[in-house]
């Protein structure tokens, strides 16, 4: 699994960073959160392709998280798209995309289906689920968290050998959950497997002040990507527009136990966005401030 950060800047877009939108790229499809203007264009220079994109997640409708889809959409039309798009947003989701798509002679040939979902509600896909998590911003908005499939626990060979399977398709039997018969015996995945582990976990921010709620949901995640739209001595603006400094979000880092941190929504302020990647180091010294592009593998933890 990897995140592709397309759209890393706040607000408006700056020669070095457009507006957000992040990628995360699973097996057979990627899942779009937020989608600012310009998106289609940032998934052209990356690695990933707009055309694989099956469910877009919008946080909030201030115009830089929302405004890249009729454009995205018109494109995906326009190289003969054929597979529905799922938009899921907070309330006013169903009207917004009614009239986006109602621009200009446009009309989609494949199916654009739109979802509204309220704070504290998970919303479930067959390999993981997406909880929307209400955040602290100025106007109302979501955050996301992901969370895949437990994963089955890990395979003790010594066991398995102990108790005479042979390597090879008994083994993977095994691992999947199989009961497996050996001679006269069965040997059932509990007594080869440990605990089950817990699936993959990304939580998303999306604009918000430092957020208890976010915190809660985010618990134990393998990876935080939050926004840092300013540095510490400009906390008190932060604060009055609903942003968080990178200092605010290594605590949220900090106190969610998170396992990575990645900080975007960075002002057009900063051509050097060096002073908040220190300022949060200080408090989550594996903070990272994502640059336009850059992509980064998601490890699950043990
Ligand atoms: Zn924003
Ligand atoms: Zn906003």
């Amino acid at each position: 699994m990897r995140l592709v950060f397309l759209g890393t800047g706040g607000s408006i877009p700056a020669p070095n960073r457009n507006v957000s939108a992040t990628a995360l790229q699973l097996a057979s499809e990627i899942l779009l959160f937020d989608c600012g203007e310009g998106t289609q264009r940032q998934f052209m220079m990356s690695s990933a392709s707009f055309m694989k994109v099956q469910k877009i997640f919008v946080t909030h409708f201030h115009a830089d998280h929302f405004l890249g889809i009729p454009g995205m959409i018109q494109s995906m039309n326009f190289v003969g798209r054929d597979k529905p798009l799922e938009v899921f947003g907070p309330s006013g989701m169903i009207d917004i995309m009614r009239n986006l798509l109602r621009i200009g002679y446009f009309s989609p040939g494949f199916d654009v289906h739109v979802h509204e979902v309220i704070a504290g509600e998970t919303v479930k896909f067959p390999d993981y689920s997406v909880e929307a998590v209400e955040v602290d911003h100025n106007v109302p908005a979501l955050g996301y968290v992901l969370r895949g499939e437990n994963r089955p626990g890990r395979f003790n060979l010594d066991a398995a050998r102990e108790l005479g399977v042979p390597e090879g398709p008994m083994f993977r039997a095994l691992q999947q959950g199989k009961s497996v018969r050996v001679g006269k015996k069965t040997v059932t995945p509990d007594m080869v497997l440990g605990e089950t582990r817990p699936g993959l976990k990304i939580a998303f921010s999306g604009d918000t002040r430092p957020c208890e709620r976010l915190i809660e949901a985010a618990r134990g995640a393998d990876a935080l990507v939050h926004e840092a739209t300013a540095d510490s001595s400009l906390k008190a603006r932060a604060d009055e527009f609903g942003h968080s400094t990178a200092v605010g979000a290594a605590t949220v880092a900090v106190r969610a136990r998170v396992a990575a941190l990645y900080l975007n929504h960075i002002s057009s302020r900063y051509e050097d966005s060096s002073v908040l990647e220190s300022e949060a180091r200080e408090i989550f010294p594996r903070a990272k401030v994502v640059e336009d592009l850059m992509a980064v593998t998601i490890r699950m933890r043990e």
